[in-house]
């Protein structure tokens, strides 16, 4: 059963833990799963450059995951570009560099990008201008685990973050806005860790030797789970379990109020099958009955920027959160940094939705969503929803334990 301790209603939100298990295991869960692999949901485009704007190259973005963006298109595998192409690990591929685990795979689909508008999103930092630096990322073959990105590198980030653009709240706080700033990045944060502790290389000696020679077997069991990582991170933190729920809650929310919008969009990618698929499951996820049964509101934006200054404080977090956005142009790992822009872009996303407008009119008449934006989305609801699975299954026990990754 359930590993964290907390019960009752998640802080600021307006379900409770188990309800969300609940959900979660039932119907979000198998709907995402399925709907990540759709053509459509697959490929992000993303510029993986690292230029940072706020410190001067600190040598990660050289030395390590940088030197791998250079990957010509002529050199993937012919069958990797199609999306029937199947099995092969971003692993496997000649791309890579000395950390085979923090390489990124880049697979083209044109006919995925259609009719979708390309408007700025006030909450980020992206410039989504189609130009040479953008690639298309297939997702499915760089899952998001550890890539052994640590030391200064990410603690700088980690910091700035924090400490620069959205401070741990003291106890009493009454500032809901920024303790709402603050819950995402660290329910963000302790979902990263738990993909980390997820999917794990417990061993990087044997993994080379073993490359050489059965690089497709050895690949397949040298990922594993380590739940001591998991608990040091975040199991033994309850508020950052409590972070994680708000943030599932949140993003949860901004979807379903999206779903007229949602709905209507167009998921075409130029096979009619799949997109009927993504189509359906789609109208799943948005119209569900067991969702709007157990948990009809998960997150209420309405009661927000009411209080005096209201425009004003929604402008100084958009700020913040754009510079937190900003900040994953400094992510040293190519990987981590293609995790980090799309989950920090589903979240601007889900804050666009949810605080754009007076919330007077008609939401889907008015939002104007990138179709990059409605990919990160779905894909940061998926990522947070595997990372509740994860805490509600593994026992709390500080131990490593090895299953195939
Ligand atoms: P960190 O996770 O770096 O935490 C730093 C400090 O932040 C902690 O000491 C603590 O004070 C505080 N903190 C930690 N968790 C929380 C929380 N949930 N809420 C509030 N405060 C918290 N590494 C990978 O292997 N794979 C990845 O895909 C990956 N993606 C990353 C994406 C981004 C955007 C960044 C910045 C880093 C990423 N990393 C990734 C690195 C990873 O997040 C850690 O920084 C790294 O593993 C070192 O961990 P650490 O133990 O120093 O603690």
């Amino acid at each position: 059963q359930g590993t964290h301790t907390q019960s009752g209603i998640v802080e600021d939100c307006c379900c409770d833990y188990e309800t969300v298990d609940h959900l979660n295991e039932e119907v979000l869960d198998p709907l995402l799963q399925e709907l990540v692999k759709t053509p459509f949901f697959r490929y992000f485009k993303v510029k993986l450059w690292c230029d940072c704007p706020f410190w001067p190259d600190d040598g990660m973005c050289i030395l390590r995951d940088c030197s791998v963006c250079e990957c010509p298109e002529h050199e993937f595998p012919e069958p990797l570009k199609r999306p029937s192409s199947l099995g092969l690990s971003s692993d496997d591929l000649v791309c890579r560099e000395g950390k085979p685990e923090a390489a990124v795979d880049r697979t083209l689909d044109t006919k995925t990008f259609r009719g979708w508008i390309e408007i700025d999103n006030p909450w980020t930092n992206d410039d989504e201008t189609d130009n040479g630096e953008m690639t298309y990322v297939n997702l499915q073959l760089n899952p998001e685990r550890y890539t052994g990105y640590t030391g200064p590198s990410p603690r700088r980030i980690w910091d700035a973050i924090y400490t620069e653009n959205c401070h741990k709240y003291p106890s009493g706080e009454f500032c809901q806005e920024k303790k709402i700033l603050y819950k995402l990045i660290s329910g963000l944060h302790a979902s990263i860790s738990i993909h980390i502790a997820a999917g794990y290389l417990l061993d990087e000696a044997t993994n080379l030797a073993f490359l050489f020679f059965f690089a497709f077997l050895l690949l397949w069991f040298q990922w594993g789970q380590n739940l001591t990582l998991l608990y040091d991170r975040v199991l033994r933190y309850p508020d950052r379990v409590s972070n994680l729920y708000f943030t599932f809650l949140f993003v949860l929310r901004a979807v379903t109020k999206a779903a007229d919008y949602l709905e209507q969009a167009e998921y075409d990618t130029g096979n009619p099958e799949e997109d009927l698929k993504t189509q359906s499951l789609m109208r799943q996820l948005l119209y569900n009955p067991k969702i709007q049964a157990a948990c009809p509101l998960p997150f209420d934006e309405a009661k927000l920027w009411k209080g005096q200054g209201g425009p004003e404080l929604k402008q100084q977090i958009q700020r913040q959160f754009r510079n937190i956005s900003a900040l994953m142009d400094c992510v040293g790992c190519e990987k981590c940094r293609l995790w980090g822009k799309l989950q920090v872009l589903g979240l601007g996303t889900a804050l666009k939705i949810l605080f754009s407008g007076d919330g007077q009119e008609n939401l889907a008449e008015r939002l104007q969503l990138q179709r990059n934006e409605v990919i990160a989305l779905m894909n940061l609801l998926n990522r947070l929803s595997e990372s509740v699975k994860f805490i509600h299954k593994v026992g709390p026990g500080p131990s490593i334990s090895k299953t195939m990754g």
